[in-house]
């Protein structure tokens, strides 16, 4: 007997798109088919006709319960949500996997931050979850903004075994981001040393590239110059800095041959690089948020500016359009939110460009609003789509084929699309803050159910998930994506 079949539904799948029934026994797809091949005992149908039938989304980069480390928040005690707000907007939003980060600590190894991390989120997330180990950690005990925060050459040695252990992805920054932030880079000596250990073991740089002389030089001149104001962002992290960085990431790999993941693009010229190092082949892969493609640096003139920031930094409508152009074509690979869930009070209690609070509530928006600009805007495929929210992720971080495909075999992770929802958005549609950017947005289809292995966590706008995530430690790269630009 079967435990569940999706009926009807249009099911994307790497084989094509059709009207058929998904079955599940247990936690996993065991067929997928014509009705009557699937004939015989059903404990539970799923009614999908009209509906789009996708594997689970898997949102590649969130932080849950972030520690801000701005002095006024911390002295209002102000606190990020954890994972239990997170994995529910997830699920509400048609995500069944977050990746968030395991930060090292100086003086402990990269397994202790992976087991500290695993237990914020043990009994705690309705969804799947899993960690980029990081190698500095960011505002972490100890430190002190003179902290110089070199990588031991040990930690980097241990690498090898943390990936082997199915921890695939180790995230760096080549920039301190602001003047006054503990510190947080690592430079492109550490960088180098790093990518061969990947390239060793078969693991993913994750990064946020930016020019750490850039950035800081914009840092010096705008303070001297009296224009601290958040309005000058996108002059403090110009599209140059990015820019910059990411083609000597991009070099590093032609000289080590690791392959890169570059978080949160936002320049179009990144777009450009991207598709340039593509086409030679090289292991480079590309994640924007859905908000650097949907708004530009023209909010920041607006006393709501704060809630639209995330970091680097909103830039022009070339850029956002060119973000959007490169998920639908190809040069930018998956899409992510950077997710920090907290409210309007706290997005809006920095204002300069040392201070605006980074990250959004934006992890319940990634698959609707992704949905409306790509497939029902700009003419994406139903299997682009699928790629860009779930299946690329899936692949880059070594979930494939577990999760990120409708398959045989496949967990039973699964979210219906009802591609006839056209309405503006509001912040009572949402779970997870008091406010969204995208309020007032026209959406043009929306998840409305989301299945985690079998189980149904939400449907018809109610929530039945039970805090069962699990930690995904198994992850294993594929050779094609480690050896060239596969998805
Ligand atoms: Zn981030």
């Amino acid at each position: 007997m079967l435990d569940l079949v999706i009926r009807g539904g249009r099911v994307v799948t790497p084989a094509g798109v059709g009207e058929w029934d998904v079955a599940v026994s247990g936690e996993k797809i065991v067929a997928i088919g014509d009705a009557r091949a699937l004939a015989g005992d059903v404990a539970r149908v799923v009614d999908a006709r009209g509906k789009i039938v996708i594997p689970g989304g898997i949102e590649p980069h969130a932080h849950a319960a972030f520690k801000f480390v701005y002095p006024w928040a911390q002295k209002a005690g102000h606190a990020a949500a954890g994972p239990d707000v997170m994995s529910r907007a997830c699920a509400f939003g048609g995500t069944t996997t977050i990746v968030d980060f395991a930060n090292w600590r100086p003086g402990k190894d990269l397994f202790d931050a992976i087991e500290r991390r695993d237990a914020l989120y043990k009994g705690q997330s309705s969804v799947d979850y899993t960690f980029h180990t990081v190698l500095v950690g960011m505002g972490t005990e100890g430190q002190t903004p003179q902290h110089t925060a070199q990588v031991p050459l040990k930690l980097i040695e241990q690498i090898p075994e943390v990936v082997r252990a199915g921890f695939t992805s180790v995230k760096v920054w080549t920039t301190n981001t602001t003047a006054g932030r503990p510190k947080q880079m690592t430079d492109f000596g550490h960088v180098w040393a790093i990518m061969q250990k990947l390239a060793e073991a078969g693991g993913v740089l994750a990064v946020h590239a930016e020019d750490e002389d850039i950035v800081m030089f914009m840092s010096r001149k705008l303070h001297e110059e009296g224009r601290v104001h958040m309005r000058y962002l996108p002059e403090a992290h110009p599209s140059v800095s990015e820019d910059l960085a990411s083609r000597r990431v991009i070099r590093l790999v032609e000289w080590t041959g690791a392959a890169v993941y570059l978080m949160h693009v936002s320049a179009k010229e990144v777009v450009q690089a991207l598709g340039e190092a593509r086409g030679k082949g090289l292991p480079v892969y590309g994640e924007t948020l859905h908000h650097y493609a949907s708004f530009t640096r023209d909010v920041y003139e607006t006393p709501e500016g704060p809630l639209y920031h995330t970091y680097p930094s909103l830039k022009q409508a070339d850029d956002a359009e060119s973000l959007w152009r490169g998920l639908v074509e190809g040069r930018l690979s998956t899409v992510a939110t950077d997710a920090i869930v907290c409210g309007r009070d706290l997005k809006l209690g920095g204002d300069t460009i040392e201070d605006t609070v980074g990250g959004s509530p934006a992890i319940e928006e990634r698959v609707g609003i992704t949905f409306t600009e790509c497939v029902a805007k700009r003419g994406m495929s139903l299997q682009r789509f699928a790629e860009v929210v779930s299946t690329n992720a899936a692949k880059i971080l070594g979930l494939y084929p577990r999760k990120g495909v409708l398959a045989p075999g496949s967990d039973a992770d699964i979210v219906l699309i009802d591609p006839s929802i056209r309405k503006r958005l509001s912040v009572s549609d949402l779970h997870a803050a008091d406010h969204s950017v995208w309020a007032g947005t026209e959406i043009h289809g929306w998840p409305v159910t989301t299945i985690l292995r079998g189980t149904i966590l939400v449907e018809d706008g109610k929530f039945f998930g039970a805090q069962a995530g699990r930690l995904l430690g198994d992850r294993k790269t594929p050779a094609e994506v480690l050896s060239g630009a596969a998805c």
